[in-house]
């Protein structure tokens, strides 16, 4: 076991802190990485608050990491000590059942093991996420890197970029469609540039007026004030494809009533409250509702190596470790461009 430096709530209203955790030695199949970059995602913020439920104290989140591999057990193949390396949401599942076998590692019917906050079979206890400095990952859920990527504006990719990439892969975005993205945050962004990549007419709605031109600059053809009924109704009736994803209770409607008969609105977005659905809004012209859980291995070694091709990377703010609870009130004030990402050499 390793003594490894990290950052944890220690309950659902303390604010993050320092605290010390051990990691396993390496076993014959498992990468031992020494974390460079972890990206901010906001359902670490929904974790640490408990406000999903099922928060193990003390919590380490951070799923979006990029780091360093520093040694490798005997039947390691594809990673070597120098090499970068990345790891996402989950680090282990059974991979034996049938969502295992057909890569959806994330809907394991015995439940995936995430990357914090999950059931540990190595220790009996919680997994501890990327707010620290090492972190042991079978090579089965290690993902690879290309050299030509900025290390760091990679890191949001292993979760905004895969949660967002994977549901527009499965509903076959494409050019000629018209296509929404709720929300410009982590996800959101992620969403846009994806979306404009695929070829799509790309309309962004926002609830800040400040991020029309960011949204444009990211690839978004036109940008939509959800609060604007008017700007909203010109849209009705016309939407292929539209992914949500706000982090926070919002009306379905609003957004149902655009897509075109056969759309279909794809929730990503995790709100702790529940939304209200009106029935009818999908009644009328056979709209579909539904949802996406970020994306299995090899979608998300895919997606990375999409990104390499078509030099796509996330737009992001650095901050350091002991900045954590101020980037959190950032995220709720959706006052984040647009994604922070913690340099983990700050933790010292
Ligand atoms: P984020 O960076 O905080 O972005 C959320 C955006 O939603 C905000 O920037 C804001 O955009 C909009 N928003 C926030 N509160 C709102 C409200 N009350 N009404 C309307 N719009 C609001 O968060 P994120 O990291 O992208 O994550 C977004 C959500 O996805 C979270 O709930 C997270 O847990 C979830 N998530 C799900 C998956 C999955 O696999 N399904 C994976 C990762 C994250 P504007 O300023 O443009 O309005
Ligand atoms: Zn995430």
């Amino acid at each position: 076991m390793t003594s490894t430096k990290a950052y944890a709530a220690q309950s659902a209203t303390s604010p993050l802190a320092p605290f010390s955790l051990e990691r396993r030695d390496p076993t014959a199949s498992d990468v031992q990485i020494e974390i460079l970059f972890c990206g901010v995602c906001h359902s670490d913020l929904h974790t640490a608050r408990n406000e999903w439920n099922g928060t193990t104290y003390p919590c380490v989140p951070g799923h979006e990491i990029v780091g360093r591999v520093t040694n490798v057990g005997s039947a390691v193949k594809n990673f070597k000590a120098g090499d970068v390396a990345a790891v996402g949401c989950m680090v282990d599942s059974d991979r034996t059942c049938p969502n295992c076998r057909a890569g959806l590692e994330q809907f394991c019917d015995s439940r995936a093991t995430f990357t914090y906050n999950g059931f540990d079979k190595h220790t009996g206890g919680v997994t501890y996420g990327g707010y620290s400095k090492a972190i042991v990952v079978d090579e089965a859920f290690v993902l690879r890197i290309s050299d030509k990527l900025n290390p760091a504006a990679t890191a949001p990719l292993l979760c905004a970029g895969i949660t967002t990439y994977s549901p527009m892969h499965h509903w076959k975005v494409s050019k000629g469609q018209k296509v929404g993205i709720v929300g410009l945050g982590g996800l959101g962004h992620m969403g846009v540039k994806f979306a404009n990549a695929f070829g799509a007419e790309v309309v962004l709605f926002t609830t800040s007026p400040g991020k029309t031109e960011d949204a444009k600059r990211l690839g978004a053809h036109e940008v939509v004030l959800s609060k604007d009924e008017e700007a909203m109704q010109k849209h009705a009736n016309s939407f292929d494809f539209i992914l949500d994803t706000v982090s926070a209770k919002h009306p379905l409607a609003s957004y149902l009533q655009l897509l075109n008969r056969d759309g279909t609105m794809c929730m990503v977005g995790a709100s702790p409250d529940p939304l209200p659905l009106e029935v009818f809004n999908l009644i009328g012209r056979r709209r579909q509702l539904v949802g996406s859980l970020i994306g299995g291995i090899a979608e998300t070694q895919e997606m990375l190596d999409f990104c390499a091709e078509h030099n796509i990377t996330s737009d992001i703010e650095m901050i350091r470790v002991d900045e954590i609870n101020e980037a959190y009130e950032r995220m709720l004030s959706s006052d984040v461009k647009y994604r922070f990402v913690i340099d983990m050499a700050s933790l010292n």
